[in-house]
This record gives C-alpha cells, structure tokens and sequence, in this order.
C-alpha cells in the first residue's frame, strides 16, 4: 500500500515568441494526497493544468518547484529509484490508441512490465501472470486476447489493456487522466466500473482526472476542482457538487447536464 503526497508543486512553463518571454503558471501551488482504497477526482476545464499535474506524478514533467512524496519520502534519482517508484506509481493515459504500439502483440506490452518488475521470474510464470492480468480486466479468453495486436481491438478494449498494463507492476496508485473520453459514450460506464472495482480488489489509490463532474461524483470520494492552475476547491465528492461552494465550480456545474441524468445515460 502506498500514499502519495504531492506538496506545494508549481510548474512554470516558459513561452517564448520572438524576442519576447513569459511564464505560464500552468500549476500553481497545488497540494494533495492520494491514499489507498481512496479515489481522488481531480476536475476543471481544459486547460486548467491537470494533465500537467498527471505528467509530473509519471516523471514526465519535473515540478519547478514543491515535492513529490511517496510513503512521506523524496523520490530518489537514478534509475533503481524510478523503476521502484514506477511499481507503486502507474498511469492510464486518455489516448488508448496512441499508449500502444501497433507492431507488438497485448501478450508482448504486458509481458514487458511483468519482466521488468519481477526480473526472477521464469517465462511460464510471466506467461501466467499475463493470461491473469487480461482476466482481470475482463478481457477473455485471455489466451486469445494475448496474441492479438492493438488493431484487432475496440477502443474500449484497447484501454482495458492499457490498464492491465499499468496493474502489471503492482502499483499501490493509479493515475488515470481522462481514461474514458475518447472511447464511445455506451461503453465508457464499463471502462469506468471496472476500474472501481480493480481499485476495491487491490486498495489502490486513484486519482481519476476528468471534466466531467457526473462521474467524478460518482466513482470518487473526494473532489479537487481546478482552475487555472490553483485547486479552487475541494472536499467530500456530494458536498462538492451538490453545495458548491466556490463561483467556478458553481459555474462547472450549470455548464454540466444534470449528474443523475448524465449517468443515466452513459448505463
Ligand atoms: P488540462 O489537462 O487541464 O487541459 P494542461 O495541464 O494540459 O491542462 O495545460 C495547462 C496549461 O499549460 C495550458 O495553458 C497549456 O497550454 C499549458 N501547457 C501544457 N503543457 C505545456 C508545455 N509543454 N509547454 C508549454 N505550455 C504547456
Ligand atoms: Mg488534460
């Protein structure tokens, strides 16, 4: 079990054009902290700075200043500290179709992970660990699924690979940036539950970034609601959207259909 603290982290981008620069504070300030069996929404309009912090929590981006803290420690350099910091922290990315490599098979991008978490395990056991992996996810018969490349699958399918991969190592967290919004609107709920209840069986802590409230209110615990840059406001998932109690989120929720409407239609 891991919890993931992410402690003061701005990050500044610097934009240049012509002769002239400027900052952009794409993240400002931000504090947080995931927990095991604990879903964190993070929600906002585009362009507010959550898939910054996501790419900062994967090593993508590097904070500009703030910690990032695992189980209360830095993360240390090098490159054991990252394979140990990639094992308890993982992430879905928002493009199923973009996160896999059209040449290789599923069987091959899960093996990948299990090999590179598990170095001492034979080729049988890693074989067994994939075929586990692609039923938890749903995806059966997994002997069939293993040899299929990322062609031959759904969008949704697609993603229920990305998320097996990203089980693979056995993370304590998951980051999922946006993990349904390219997918068809009838199977997203799918995609959604199952992650709801990976996280129940393995006591993950998720942050589940999304701009769509009615299943942020629905799959998390907790509500971060971000503007430009800056967490606005946050609290208790029903409070948040129920009693907003800051002008954006306001303002998010009568932009929104209806929550229970809205869910009701993705079922
Ligand atoms: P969101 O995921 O909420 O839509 P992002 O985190 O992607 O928002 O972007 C936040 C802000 O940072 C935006 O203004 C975006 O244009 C800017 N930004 C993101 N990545 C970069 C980058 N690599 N260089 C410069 N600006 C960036
Ligand atoms: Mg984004």
């Amino acid at each position: 079990m891991t919890t993931l603290e992410v402690r003061d982290v701005t990050k500044v981008y610097k934009l240049r054009s012509g002769f002239r620069s400027a900052d952009l504070r794409a993240v400002d300030g931000v504090s947080f902290r995931l927990e095991p069996g604990r879903t964190t929404a993070l929600v906002g309009q585009s362009g507010s700075g959550k898939s910054t912090i996501a790419k900062m929590l994967m090593h993508l981006e590097r904070p500009t200043s703030g910690q990032i803290l695992v189980d209360g420690a830095p993360v240390g350099r090098g490159r054991r500290a990252e394979v140990a910091y990639r094992s308890q922290v993982q992430m879905v990315f928002q493009d199923p179709f973009g996160s896999l490599n059209p040449y290789h098979s599923v069987g091959h991008h899960l093996e990948r992970p299990v090999r590179l978490h598990h170095p001492r395990l034979g080729d049988t056991e890693v074989r067994e660990r994939v075929l586990a992996l692609l039923r938890r996810v749903r995806l059966d018969p997994a002997e069939d699924y293993a040899q299929r490349r990322p062609h031959e699958l759904s969008g949704g399918q697609r993603q229920r690979v990305a998320i097996a991969r990203a089980l693979a190592p056995e993370p304590g967290i998951l980051v999922a940036d946006e993990p349904v919004s390219m997918l068809d609107v009838s199977i997203r709920l799918g995609v959604l539950n199952l992650l709801a209840s990976l996280q129940e069986e393995d006591d993950l802590g998720v942050l589940y970034i999304t701009h769509d409230l009615a299943t942020a209110r629905h799959f998390s615990d907790e509500i971060l609601v971000m503007h430009r840059g800056t967490i606005v406001e946050r609290g208790p998932a029903d409070d948040v959207i129920l009693r907003p109690q800051h002008d954006y989120t306001k303002t998010l929720r009568a932009a929104s259909p209806d929550p229970e409407r809205r869910l009701a239609e993705l079922s």
